[in-house]
């Protein structure tokens, strides 16, 4: 009996303890339950302040993604022929450029020659800059009209091996030229607002454009290299570059945030990255998303749609 009793005493303190375990989670849950609404609305608010800049920051690979450039990759066949291939075909033919025959358009492409990419690189700088005001529009292009508009960071991280100015100059003619909803008198107003926050002199639009693309990275990851062809690895250091410079960037608007006592802690970075090549988007989401303190969020916009990756 007593040992039955003594079973049912020690029944009953379990239970109490888990009883009190269960109501501890309990509590634990319904704190983190109200923080993330705190966080939510208060997140909300930033948003509708139109002070995401400080947290919301791009990533863009440019052909296919942000636009359809009439640039050809100049491939040999098996006659001796040059034969063009466009971007988008190259990201579905590109590991076999090379390695072995295969047919395109009737011909038998054997592999490169030495001018294979010459319209990518600086040779075509100019091209570049003409191209990119006549051509039509890729998925990834209203998220480029959202970050230009807000004022946010972005940066381009492309194959290409063009000199990373001209890049910069051709996302600033697209500003002055308001293109395919690009509003610079909205950016404009968004920098004058973001450069208070970071105690900026007061400057004129154009000075501010050209500080705001200053801001901005350009990744023209084949410029300077030979290997246009297996761009995966230039892109992954290209972004390690970008994220080490976009926690930097934060910190410092932080630092300068705090000490106005404008908001308090909603720094925290992340990174959208979109790329029409799925094995771009593979290898950098496959590099990054073991890392510690991971920030960045992959897209893939193939078949000119976009989705999360
Ligand atoms: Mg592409």
């Amino acid at each position: 009996m007593r040992i039955f009793n003594h079973k049912n005493e020690k029944k009953k303190e379990k239970g109490d303890k888990f009883s009190l375990f269960l109501l501890s989670l309990y509590h634990k849950h319904k704190k983190i339950m109200e923080d993330k609404q705190v966080m939510k609305e208060t997140i909300s608010e930033i948003g509708q302040n139109n002070s995401t800049t400080a947290m919301k920051y791009y990533s863009f690979d440019w052909d296919d993604n942000l636009m359809y450039m009439p640039t050809f990759i100049r491939l040999k066949d098996d006659k001796g022929n040059t034969v063009g291939m466009t971007t988008i075909d190259f990201a579905e033919y590109r590991t076999l450029v090379g390695k072995k025959p295969f047919n395109y358009k009737g011909h038998i492409i054997v592999g490169t020659s030495k001018d294979s990419y010459v319209e990518f690189g600086v040779t075509y700088d100019k091209q570049f800059l003409i191209d990119s005001m006549v051509s039509p529009i890729g998925p990834a292009w209203m998220d480029f009209v959202e970050a230009i508009n807000n004022g946010s960071i972005f940066s381009i991280i492309t194959a290409r091996g063009h000199t990373p100015s001209t890049l910069k100059k051709a996302v600033y003619q697209l500003i002055k030229s308001n293109k395919h909803g690009i509003d610079s008198n909205k950016l404009v107003k968004n920098l004058r607002r973001y450069r208070d926050l970071a105690d900026e002199d007061k400057l004129t639009k154009d000075q501010l454009i050209i500080s705001y693309l200053n801001l901005c990275r350009f990744y023209p990851v084949s410029y300077g290299v030979s290997s246009e062809a297996n761009p995966e690895e230039g892109k992954i250091k290209a972004m390690e570059n970008f994220i080490k410079y976009v926690k930097v960037v934060s910190k410092h608007l932080q630092k300068k945030a705090l000490m106005k006592n404008k908001i308090s802690n909603y720094f925290t970075p992340f990174i959208g990255f979109s790329d029409d090549d799925v094995r771009n988007v593979d290898t950098m989401k496959n590099h990054f998303r073991d890392k510690e303190e991971n920030i960045l969020q992959t897209y893939l916009t193939s078949g000119g749609i976009k989705r999360k990756y």
